[in-house]
């Protein structure tokens, strides 16, 4: 039998092709796109930073608003926004659009712990900030960390207030505390999903009373009151004025290059700003005009369940596909044809993955779980309990695919997000392939996924830009 006839037994179709098999010239254009990605990573720590950064990218290199357009024609390069959070970007094709485009979405939001409305409450002496998670967390993992707060705060007169505090040097950081382990025995003995409750995630951040206030009797908290004239000193935010703010704290510190070989990038939000950055840099890079009207999103609420008008469950697509069609030829724009185009769209749907962690490789689907320093992955279904919740992507498609990754030497992986029935995910393929449209998920595999700090191999990062430029290229 011919040896490169035969498929090798644990999915990996080109890890032969791997690491080991990159030129130096493309050796140092993969050091050159992650040293790009993790300058994107470290500015980009919440989705309104990630759409800010993304949309100086994309004006850099020609993009213009939307509405800029009264038409549009081949070669253009235009994004429109939406609430400064979802982003959509296209190059116009050589084809007509009303062919269909091709697309490649990641999201933007990551998980992360928000405030409350009412966040603010001093506890013995102490000030903190109440939150709500957002996205799913193991919590403990976000106790005795360096934190950062991040977000907007807004007034009714209009004016928005942009708040990075603990990324800068010069900055304080936040943390949530924990229980020394001298005290620990009866935490110890709870279920890890049940030693944390949410409702103790508060963020320690003030310890001293208001100067101001120390010999009055009257006030009864003076550390709270102290931070309320630091916010009023600093930014000019009153405590009503937290009810209208998105604050959100991240971890604080910027992505690091991993192991003594540093193959590896630690990070937070690589979930799924890896993905989103890597369709991002493709559209960005793809040189010739291409054949299809190719498109990337970068959406947010996808980590809640891609809901809200920001998530990929809302009209932002069909409406963004409404406005591409109708500028490039009003006179044939119709329903139909708008309907027509998103059926004939292909899509990869940019999200990351698990990839095998051999200290915990119990959980590895066998032969079906992605490694690190094989590629982005495909997840041909995602969903859990039998692929309840997934977009099952149909073998033509993915067979397509295989054709173009070969044509463009791009190593590629296929997996499942662990063995059947020991849980499972979702991503917004299902809400894509809604159109009618052909989706697959192919990502980035991640050990630690969710972890205030994510671990991505390099060659994996380069490999998805690389599969999502060659989607585009056809
Ligand atoms: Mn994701
Ligand atoms: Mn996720």
């Amino acid at each position: 039998m011919d040896k490169k006839a035969m498929k090798p037994s644990n999915g990996i179709f080109k890890r032969e092709e791997g690491l080991s098999g990159l030129s130096p010239k493309e050796r140092k254009a993969m050091e050159a796109y992650c040293a790009d990605y993790m300058g994107f990573l470290g500015k980009a720590k919440t989705e309104r930073r990630a759409y800010a950064e993304s949309v100086a990218l994309l004006e850099r290199n020609g993009f213009r608003p939307l509405d800029s357009f009264k038409t549009l024609k081949t070669g253009d390069r235009f994004y429109r926004g939406y609430h400064g959070k979802t982003l959509l970007a296209a190059i116009v094709g050589k084809r007509s659009p009303a062919m269909g485009v091709d697309v490649v979405g990641g999201h933007t939001d990551a998980p992360r712990i928000d405030l409350k409305p009412v966040p603010l409450t001093e506890k013995g002496g102490l000030a903190y900030f109440d939150t709500h998670y957002y996205g799913g967390i193991k919590k403990y993992q976000w106790l005795v960390r360096p934190l950062a707060l991040y977000g907007v705060v807004c007034k009714p007169d209009g004016t928005r207030i942009d708040i990075a505090i603990g990324d800068d040097p010069v900055d304080p950081i936040f943390m949530i505390t924990d229980i020394l382990p001298h005290l620990g025995q009866e935490q110890a003995k709870k279920a890890l999903s049940e030693a944390i409750p949410g409702e103790s995630l508060d963020l320690l951040i003030a310890s001293e009373p208001c100067p101001k206030a120390s010999d009055d009797k009257d006030v009864k908290e003076k550390v709270k009151l102290n931070v309320l004239r630091m916010l009023g000193e600093k930014y000019g935010i009153t405590e009503e004025d937290l009810v209208s703010a998105e604050l959100e704290i991240v971890p604080a510190g910027m992505p690091r290059e991993m192991g003594f070989d540093r193959s590896m990038i630690a990070g937070y939000g690589h979930d799924d700003r890896i993905c989103a950055y890597a369709g991002l840099r493709a559209l960005i890079d793809q040189g010739d005009v291409p054949e299809r009207t190719a498109v990337v999103i970068m959406c947010d609420k996808e980590e809640i369940g891609s809901v809200g008008a920001t998530g990929m469950d809302s009209s932002f697509f069909e409406n963004s596909i409404a406005e591409l069609l109708f500028r490039y030829d009003a006179k044939g724009y119709s329903d139909i044809v708008t309907r027509r185009a998103l059926e004939a769209s292909r899509m990869l749907s940019a999200d990351v993955t698990n990839a095998s962690d051999p200290l915990f490789s119990d959980l590895d689907a066998p032969n079906n779980t992605a490694i690190l320093n094989a590629g982005g992955c495909f997840n041909k279904y995602t969903g859990s309990r039998g692929k309840s919740g997934a977009n099952d992507a149909r073998a033509e498609f993915l067979a397509s695919l295989r054709g173009v990754f070969a044509k463009h030497k791009v190593a590629w992986q296929i997996g499942e997000l662990g063995k059947v029935d020991k849980g499972g995910g979702g991503t917004i393929a299902l809400f894509m392939s809604r159109f009618g449209m052909d989706v697959v998920d192919l990502g980035t595999p991640l050990l630690n996924m969710h972890a205030p700090c994510e671990v991505a191999a390099k060659f994996d990062a380069y490999m998805t830009y690389r599969a999502y430029w060659a989607f585009f290229k056809g």
